[in-house]
């Protein structure tokens, strides 16, 4: 199946859910992106800086880019001036450093905190307690040029399909609790960004609104898929 074809059907199996699909396009050229592209999507995930910007620049303006794996505090600043949203914010003084490049570019960054969601220690994020008692800090009420807009997460990488179902379910849970208890002008839960390609038929069950596809639109990448 060529790329357009993995993307029609994905959206279908979407279409009754409001979920959107982000293409991961990481280690695949130029052109596996222009083919999705000229198929209609828009939306397009990254997880290295360097190569985020790269494509940036030789592709359409009107493309959202998504940075979607671990982000570096002296990295933001080459994506600050043009990202849509990054789902990677695990620390605070990440989201500080966003903040900052934000003021500098005269715009409002949208973020997503990640959470600690998997059993396998090397996943980064925040864990549940800690998140709240961010939220609830002064220094989090300061950052007016970052706003939350929900929560991302990733399973643990098994087989055990109730376990994922858990940890997606555990993320939802702390989604709905602090979509109900904080008001703040810098937080508008509307995005609970959970699933990849293995899983996230399960994702969607348990109320995704955002799965960030590479694999099963792309094909396989050419490197070992530890830390990825
Ligand atoms: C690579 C990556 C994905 C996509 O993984 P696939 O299994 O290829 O769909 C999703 N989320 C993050 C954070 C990734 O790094």
């Amino acid at each position: 199946m060529s790329i357009a074809q993995n993307l029609q059907a994905i959206e279908a199996e979407l279409r009754p859910n409001p979920c959107q699909l982000i293409a991961v396009s990481k280690t695949k050229p130029v052109e596996a992106v222009s083919e999705a592209y000229e198929a209609g999507h828009r939306d397009f995930g990254e997880n290295k800086v360097q190569e985020l910007v790269g494509k940036e620049e030789v592709l359409p303006k009107d493309i959202r880019w998504h940075m979607i794996g671990h982000l570096q505090r002296n990295k933001v600043k080459y994506i600050a001036p043009f990202v849509h949203l990054i789902h990677g914010i695990d620390t605070k003084k990440l989201l500080i450093e966003v903040n900052k490049q934000g003021q500098k570019n005269d715009r409002v960054i949208q973020c997503l905190l990640q959470i600690h969601i998997a059993q396998e220690s090397t996943k980064f994020g925040f864990d549940q307690q800690e998140v709240q008692a961010f939220l609830d800090s002064e220094t989090f009420a300061g950052l007016t040029n970052v706003k939350v807009c929900g929560l991302m997460g990733m399973a643990t990488l098994t087989d055990d399909q109730d376990q994922i179902k858990q940890e997606f379910r555990s993320l939802k849970a702390l989604y709905d609790q602090i979509d109900a208890h904080y008001d703040a002008p810098n937080i508008e839960m509307k995005t609970l960004s959970m699933g990849m390609s293995g899983d996230y038929k399960l994702a969607l069950e348990e109320g995704s609104t955002m799965i960030r596809v590479g694999t099963a639109i792309f094909g396989a990448r050419n490197y070992p898929t530890q830390n990825q």
